[in-house]
C-alpha cells in the first residue's frame, strides 16, 4: 500500500529503494512482519532502462503473476543481434527479450506486493547504523528527518547505493549511460542490435538500437570518467542515421549509470543485519549489462533469507543462497578482458553466427 510518510518507527524489514530487486525482497521480507519500502523518487519512479527482459527474468516472474499485455511494446520481442559497424559483420542470435515499457513494468511489480509492505515515495535513506540488536535508518521525507528502526534492513537502493556507503562498503565504479528516444520515420528489424564502432574512440564500449513503438532507443554505453559523452552520443547518432535513415530527430536524451564490475570485491552481500540486494550488492551482468534478472532474483533471496529465520542470521541465509549468481558473476568477469579487447572484437566478427548465438546466451 502507498503511504505519504512511515506509519510506524519500527518495522520488521525496512528495504532501500523501491526497483526491482526492492519490491522483490519486501514481498518476500513482508511474510516475517511489517516492511517499510522507502523510494527516493516520487512514485511511480521512473529508471533509465532498454527495457528488454530476458528469460531469466520471466522465468523468476511467472511465479508471481502474468505480465499484463499492456506493458508490452511493439515488437513484442527483439532478438540480440551483434553488429561489427566498421566491416558490416551481423550476427542474429537466438537470444530473446521481451520488450516492455520499463516505467509501467516497474509499476506493476509494486502491485504484487501484500498489505503489509508500506511503500513510501520522496523518502531517501541518509544513513545506517546498527548494533546488536537492531537497524537504525534515517529517512528524510518530504524535507522531514525521521529515524525508523528494525530487525534486517536490505539495501535495494541501486548502483550508486547509500546503504552500501553507510556500511562503509566501498562503491563501484560505473559506466556512463546516454540514451536518446528518437522518432522512427519507417521500420526497423525487431533486433536489440548491439553496435561496436571505433570512430567514437577508447572511452566508448557499445551503442545499441532497439524498437520501441514508434520510436527507438538508441543507446550508448561509454567507460568511467568519459569526458563529453553527450558529444560523442551526437557523433554517434550521425553515424547511425548514415546507414538507418529510419533513425529521425532525438525526442529526448537521458543519462544514467550503469555498474562497472571488474572485481570480486565489487559483489557484498552485506554486513551485519544489513544486505544488499541487485545492483547494490554488485548483482548486475558484467558482460551485457542485463540488471533485471539479478535484481529480481537476488532481492528474491534476500526478501526469503530475512523471512526464513532468526534476524541475526539472515546474512549468512542470504551469503549462501546466493553463492550460485556469485559463482556466475565472477565466471563473467574472467571473459571481460577477453571480450574488451580491440583483437577479441576483431575476431568476434568471425567466429561463425550458430557460435555467437550459443555464447550470448551465457551472457
Ligand atoms: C541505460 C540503461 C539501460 C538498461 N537496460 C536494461 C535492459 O534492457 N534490460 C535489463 O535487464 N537491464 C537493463 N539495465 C540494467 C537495469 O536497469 C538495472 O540493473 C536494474 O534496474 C537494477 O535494479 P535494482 O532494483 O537493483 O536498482 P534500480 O532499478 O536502480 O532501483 C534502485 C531504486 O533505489 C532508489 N534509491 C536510490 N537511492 C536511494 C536512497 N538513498 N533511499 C531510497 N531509495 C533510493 C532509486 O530511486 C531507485 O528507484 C539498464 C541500465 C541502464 C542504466
Amino acid at each position: 500500500m502507498t503511504h505519504a510518510m512511515p506509519i510506524s518507527e519500527r518495522y520488521t524489514t525496512i528495504v532501500a529503494g523501491a526497483g526491482p530487486a526492492g519490491v522483490l525482497a519486501a514481498y518476500h521480507a513482508a511474510a516475517k512482519g511489517p516492511v517499510l519500502l522507502a523510494e527516493s523518487m516520487s512514485l511511480p519512479r521512473y529508471k533509465s532502462c532498454g527495457g528488454m527482459l530476458h528469460h531469466h527474468t520471466l522465468r523468476t516472474l511467472s511465479q508471481y503473476g502474468e505480465i499484463p499485455e499492456d506493458i508490452v511494446l511493439s515488437p513484442r520481442t527483439v532478438r540480440f543481434r551483434y553488429h561489427d559497424w566498421d566491416r558490416r559483420v551481423l550476427k542474429p542470435t537466438d537470444l530473446e527479450f521481451l520488450n516492455v515499457d520499463r516505467a509501467r513494468f516497474d509499476e506493476w511489480l509494486t502491485t504484487l506486493l501484500p498489505s503489509n509492505v508500506e511503500l513510501v515515495g520522496n523518502c531517501t535513506l541518509r544513513d545506517v547504523t546498527q548494533d546488536g540488536d537492531s537497524v537504525r535508518a534515517s529517512l528524510r521525507v518530504d524535507g522531514a528527518d525521521i529515524d525508523v528502526t528494525c530487525d534486517n534492513l536490505i539495501g535495494a537502493d541501486g548502483g550508486r547505493s547509500q546503504v552500501r556507503r553507510s556500511l562503509g562498503v566501498a562503491s563501484t565504479a560505473t559506466y556512463v549511460t546516454l540514451q536518446d528516444f528518437v522518432k522512427l520515420e519507417g521500420p526497423i528489424e525487431p533486433y536489440f542490435d548491439c553496435i561496436y564502432m571505433r570512430d567514437i574512440g577508447d572511452e566508448y564500449a557499445y551503442s545499441y538500437v532497439v524498437p520501441k513503438g514508434d520510436v527507438a532507443i538508441v543507446g550508448s554505453v561509454y567507460y568511467p570518467r568519459t569526458k563529453r559523452p553527450w558529444e560523442k552520443q551526437d557523433l554517434t547518432l550521425d553515424i547511425l542515421r548514415s546507414a538507418l535513415p529510419e533513425l529521425g530527430e532525438s525526442v529526448s536524451r537521458e543519462a544514467a549509470a550503469a555498474l562497472y564490475l571488474r572485481s570480486r570485491a565489487d559483489v557484498v552481500p552485506g554486513k551485519g543485519r544489513v544486505l544488499l540486494t541487485g545492483e547494490a550488492g554488485g548483482f548486475m551482468s558484467p558482460s551485457s549489462g542485463e540488471g533485471i534478472s539479478y535484481a529480481v532474483n537476488s532481492g528474491r533471496l534476500a526478501g526469503l533469507a530475512v523471512a526464513q529465520g532468526d534476524a541475526a542470521d539472515a546474512l549468512a541465509a542470504y551469503t549462501s543462497l546466493t553463492a550460485d549468481i556469485r559463482a556466475n558473476l565472477f565466471r563473467k568477469m574472467r571473459w571481460l578482458p577477453v571480450m574488451e579487447s580491440a583483437v577479441g572484437k576483431v575476431v568476434a566478427g568471425f567466429v561463425p553466427t550458430p557460435i555467437v548465438s550459443k555464447v550470448t546466451q551465457g551472457l
